[in-house]
């Protein structure tokens, strides 16, 4: 692995995307870059974007991808970002901020893109057997429930499912990704940028497939 590498995670919700990319930030000692997470501190802090973005958070608006593209650009400016390189998740979601990304960075850009693939009716399971504390937050699964299925073990508080965990809201949104991702997808693979790895399994066999491909892909383009 060479310093200075540039990665970024593709894959579904519920597909352990997060997970993964914060294990291969630490194999590889590099920033993991959230937009989730950035977006969350960037309003804390009253940046200036923050200030924009919290705008339309408010307003139950998307943040339009000027403001998103201004995010990312601020923290990627940062010394570690700069040195080390990052793996960057949740951001591009579209080609015009995949366009937007690459002048950002210097030639080549992002050097290898990962797309965690897992088939939707694995994920669909996983994401519907979720169940969460009302009170404090702490989740649970149908694979793994506090002791009375519907009392939280931490606080007593009550355990549901969270209103957009239902079946259908969870195929709605996973629609929504594969239509806004696809030309995403396309674009890096012709660029040959583009690496898929199976995502199905226990998450230590996932991330050790992760770390094959990408020190597969990376020391080739080092030798060529
Ligand atoms: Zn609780």
């Amino acid at each position: 692995m060479v310093p200075g590498t540039r990665l970024l995670i593709l894959g579904k919700q519920g597909a352990g995307k997060g997970t993964q990319a914060v294990r291969l930030a630490r194999h590889y000692a590099i920033p993991h870059i959230s937009t989730g997470d950035m977006f969350r501190a960037a309003v804390r802090s009253g940046s200036e974007f923050g200030r924009k973005a919290r705008k339309f958070m408010d307003a139950g608006e998307l943040v339009p991808d000027d403001v998103v593209i201004g995010l990312v650009q601020e923290r990627l400016r940062e010394n570690d970002a700069r040195y080390r390189g990052f793996i960057l998740d949740g951001f591009p979601r579209t080609v015009l901020q995949a366009e937007a990304l690459d002048d950002m960075l210097p030639d080549p850009g992002i050097e290898l893109v990962l797309d965690l693939e897992v088939p939707t009716d694995i994920v669909l399971r996983r994401l519907a057997s979720r169940r969460v504390c009302v009170e404090c937050g702490t989740n649970y699964s149908l694979e793994n429930p506090p002791t009375d299925p519907e009392t939280c073990d931490v606080c007593g508080g009550k355990v549901v499912q969270r209103e957009d965990d239902t079946v259908s809201a969870i195929r709605r949104r996973l629609e929504l990704y594969e239509e806004q991702t696809a030309p995403l997808i396309a674009w890096y693979m012709k660029k040959d940028k583009l690496v898929t790895v199976d995502g199905v399994g226990h998450p230590d066999k996932v991330n050790e497939r992760l770390i094959r491909a990408i020190d597969r892909r990376l020391r080739r383009g080092v030798e060529a």
